[in-house]
């Protein structure tokens, strides 16, 4: 099993799928760090602890699934951040870590139904996270270590 599974890269843009417009904005990795991913971590909802640079580390809840822009043939890895910034941090190093899965990936109806399922998302992320052995991973070295 290959959670938790630890990754850093710099936010780059995404497809402009207008994440933002839905109010839930997610940070894309470039194709170098998801190709790191293990061949057994399966598309779909996780969640975990994530940074922005060296600022606070806050919950997020990451997106897996195949890239529309690559015509499905290789993966995306996109990451809410389940906290209010102040800008946008376009360029900067986020360092997450996956710790459980909760979901595969589907398709909605409409956009409501859409926005529904990632608001449950992250209230399961919030609650997950507080098990002990999650809140130990917010304390992991990694997200202390010098990029
Ligand atoms: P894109 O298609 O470029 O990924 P989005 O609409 O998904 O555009 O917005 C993502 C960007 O929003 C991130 O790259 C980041 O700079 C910014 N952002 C602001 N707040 C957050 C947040 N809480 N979680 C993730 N990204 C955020
Ligand atoms: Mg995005």
């Amino acid at each position: 099993k290959s959670l938790p599974y630890f990754s850093r890269g710099e936010v780059v843009r995404g497809f402009g799928r207008g994440s933002k417009e839905l109010g839930i904005p997610t940070a894309n990795f470039p194709d170098s760090v998801v190709e790191h991913l293990p061949g057994d971590i399966s598309t779909g909802i996780y969640y975990g602890w994530a940074c922005v640079g060296s600022g606070d580390i806050h919950k997020m809840v990451m997106s897996i699934g195949w890239n529309p822009y690559y015509k499905n043939t290789k993966k995306s890895m996109e990451t809410h951040v389940i906290h209010t910034f102040k800008e946008d941090f376009y360029g900067q190093i986020l360092s997450v870590v996956m710790v459980g899965y909760i979901r595969p990936e589907r398709s909605y109806d409409s956009l409501d139904a859409l926005i529904a399922a990632i608001n449950h998302d992250i209230e399961e992320a919030k609650r997950n996270l507080e098990l002990p052995e999650h809140l130990k991973l917010k304390e992991d070295n990694f997200f202390r270590a010098t990029a």
